[in-house]
């Protein structure tokens, strides 16, 4: 039995999609990056990895051009939190990801809140990663506000939809433990592998 279970795990393993990905450092680069960003990028992916039943795993690569993912850090722009733009590495579907770590561009209230609770700008950061890391992977809009592939195009309360993540949080850490996809978004991620199935 122990041998067949480890079979198992091993053809799933095969069997999974696998995207190479790279982080870029964060550096003096003009953006309100910090180095510890890092790891709200690697818990996106690894949230879509769990959420996708052995579907999809992610590999991290120390060289940029090898990967299909790159998260890039970038400056704040007029309401924008980040954006993924198609690429093809090597033959495979990718995505230059842009995240936007600055809230002072996302409006007044968005910047206070930011200001006196860093657990709001962590999420911002890492829900960002998720919704571009969730387009990378080829998940579309939705309009449903309960999801992290919602698109801000259909209006809403979009502080109360960073707020109910950030009262999950008691601590950074709790990020791991919360990974902010609706059954909504995993159903349409295994409708995804469904569909690319022979
Ligand atoms: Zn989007």
């Amino acid at each position: 039995m122990r041998l067949l279970a480890a079979f198992l795990l091993l053809l799933g393993f095969l069997s999974a999609e696998t995207y190479t990905y790279w982080i870029e450092p964060c550096a003096d680069n003009g953006t309100t990056c910090r180095s510890e960003d890092a790891d709200l990028a690697q818990w996106a992916l690894r949230a879509w990895q769990s959420a996708s039943s052995g579907e999809l795993r992610f590999e991290k690569t120390g060289r940029m051009e090898q990967a299909q993912l790159r998260f890039h850090w970038a400056v704040g722009r007029g309401g924008l939190y980040g954006e993924a733009r198609p690429i093809l590495v090597n033959g495979r579907r990718g995505a230059e990801i842009h995240v936007r770590p600055d809230l002072a561009h996302l409006g007044k209230e968005m910047a206070a809140i930011g200001q006196r609770d860093p657990l709001f700008r962590e999420t911002i950061v890492y829900l960002t990663c998720l919704h571009e890391s969730g387009h990378a992977i080829g998940l579309a809009h939705t309009a449903a506000f309960g999801d992290i592939m919602y698109s801000f195009q259909h209006g809403g309360d979009i502080v109360e939809y960073f707020m109910r993540y950030r009262r999950k949080l008691a601590a950074r850490d709790d990020i791991r433990r919360n990974s902010g996809i609706s059954a909504e978004d995993q159903a349409a991620l295994r409708t995804l592998f469904t569909s690319k199935r022979p």
